[in-house]
């Protein structure tokens, strides 16, 4: 066979590498989505409001009353590599926010059209800047941050040609949503479509944002889990095998605070339910694992939905135990069963 020629080694343009990263970082409309909540998050919103077109391809405007972006820091936001999230390595092993690799807007910009306003307290006004001129100029809004991403994939069709229709695309971001909405009752969580409103959830307790998310059927039969084991501890509740489902659309895992999917806790849990569940029937669950920063890696995988723990039997046994304790009867209903 014929060789190529060998072609020099270049380093590659800031654009492309951007787009690169854009590949692992921006799937659909609703990676975007999690990306700007996660940011909202991080910069300790209490009232989060998302707002999309034609199920977040045509655009999604994600709205929040954090502590906003000083005006000759919005061009940095931009830049890939660049955050206020950690500063050295040691702080990259103890992070608690959602987010630190200052990757994301840089990389929907890269795929999209994107601009942020926004306004920091005690600044005269909020200062809006376009990504692609770069532009910066004034805005009005209050304290908190909106960015506002437009046409997404509209400069490579092949992406855009793996887009779902408009329903299917927005069901997706509102289960990004549900995910954050899961972990934080203390924020509140609007989204519009096509300027409707069609998911609200009020600030409240972990109980009520349960019942609203998951439904009043999901409460009604699943148990409370509460369980402690050495640094590890699980809270939230397991479903009973009434609540079981043919298809895992409803098990919500949230290592330190973070929502995860991962194959081990997924096998702890389901381990739990060996004996009560048959054939291929799925447990409902929203559990939160709360486990030392320096116990679990987040840094494994661009999107973090994946991390690594550093003792992985410790944390199956643990998510094990926990469903197995939530789901077993109560001992003060057992010993009052018993006669005196
Ligand atoms: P990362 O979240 O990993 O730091 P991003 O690209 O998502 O990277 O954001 C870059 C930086 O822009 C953040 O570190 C933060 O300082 C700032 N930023 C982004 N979104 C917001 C927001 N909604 N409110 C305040 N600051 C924000
Ligand atoms: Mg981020």
């Amino acid at each position: 066979p014929e060789r190529a020629p060998r072609r020099p080694i270049r380093e590659l343009p800031d654009e492309l590498i951007s787009q690169i990263a854009a590949g692992e970082v921006v799937e659909r409309p609703a990676s975007v989505v999690r990306e700007l909540v996660d940011n909202a998050l991080d910069a300790g919103a209490t009232e989060v409001v998302v707002k999309l077109m034609a199920g977040g391809v045509r655009s999604i405007l994600v709205e929040d009353d954090g502590v906003g972006i000083p005006a000759d820091e919005l061009p940095l936001a931009l830049r890939r590599h660049a955050t206020s999230k950690i500063a050295s390595l040691g702080e990259l092993e103890s992070v608690a926010t959602m987010g630190f690799r200052g990757e994301a807007l840089a990389a929907i910009s890269s795929v999209a059209e994107l601009s942020i306003a926004s306004r920091t307290e005690g600044a005269p006004h909020a200062q809006r800047i376009d990504a692609r001129s770069g532009e910066l100029v004034p805005a009005a809004r209050g304290r908190g941050t909106s960015v506002e991403v437009r046409e997404l994939f509209f400069s490579t069709p092949a992406r855009r040609k793996f887009l779902k229709t408009d329903a299917t695309e927005l069901a997706h971001c509102l289960e990004a949503v549900r995910r954050h909405a899961l972990a934080r009752p203390d924020v509140g969580f609007a989204v519009w479509h096509e300027g409707k409103l069609v998911e609200q959830w009020r600030r409240s307790s972990l109980d009520q944002r349960v019942r609203e998310v998951l439904g009043e059927d999901f409460v009604a039969e699943s148990r409370e889990v509460q369980f402690e084991i050495g640094p590890l501890r699980v809270v939230g509740r397991a479903g009973t095998p009434a609540a079981a489902r043919s298809r895992a659309d409803q098990q919500y895992v949230y290592v330190n605070g973070r929502y995860v999917r991962d194959k081990l806790i997924a096998h702890g849990v389901r381990s739990a339910y060996e004996d009560v569940l048959h054939g291929g029937r799925q447990p409902a669950y929203v559990l939160f694992l709360e486990i030392a920063p320096d116990r679990v890696d987040v840094n494994v995988h661009p999107t973090k939905i994946e991390v690594r723990f550093r003792d992985s039997r410790e944390v199956h046994q643990a998510m094990r135990r926990a469903v197995e304790a939530g789901l077993a009867p109560p001992q003060a209903v057992v010993a009052a069963a018993v006669p005196v």
